[in-house]
């Protein structure tokens, strides 16, 4: 469902301007408006669905793939060095539009992303905990 404020199901239905590479039924491929670098691309479903935690399973498995089909052509096409495959869910980790999109962000030498954080150091203990935790709910 179409939702009023989003600026991604505007975009979505048309109502709003992008440079859109690629459409289907049910994704599009476009230029993100304020790139991090040259040729930074977004895919969104068309469906408006606000992060990974409400995405059908299986069509996250169809827009990964097509991520895959674009982030090759994108290497071929651009002078990048890597990629870095991004997807924000919920403010604390840096979503601002709350309409689900991936990040195809080519990387160049002298490029100024970063994405790094500090590592923590969990027990043995705690990690077999978390791990059965979630294999448990599976
Ligand atoms: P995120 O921080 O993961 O929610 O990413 C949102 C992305 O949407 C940012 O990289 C913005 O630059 C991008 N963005 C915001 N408005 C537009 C727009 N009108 N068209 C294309 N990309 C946009
Ligand atoms: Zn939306």
């Amino acid at each position: 469902m179409k939702q009023e404020d989003c600026i991604f199901c505007k975009i979505a239905s048309g109502e709003m301007n992008s440079i859109t590479i690629l459409e289907n039924s049910e994704f599009k491929v476009m230029l993100d408006r304020f790139p991090a670098t040259r040729g930074h691309v977004l895919i969104i479903p068309k469906e408006h669905v606000e992060s990974i935690f409400e995405m059908e399973p299986e069509k996250a498995g169809r827009l990964f793939q097509l991520a895959t089909q674009i982030a090759q052509v994108m290497k071929k096409e651009l002078d990048m060095e890597g990629m870095n495959v991004l997807q924000n869910n919920g403010s604390c980790a840096g979503q601002t539009v709350f309409h689900f999109h991936l990040h195809l962000i080519p990387r160049y030498k002298e490029d100024e992303v970063t994405f790094k954080w500090k590592a923590t150091e969990p027990t043995e203990e705690e990690l077999l905990m978390i791990g059965n935790r979630i294999a448990a709910a599976l």
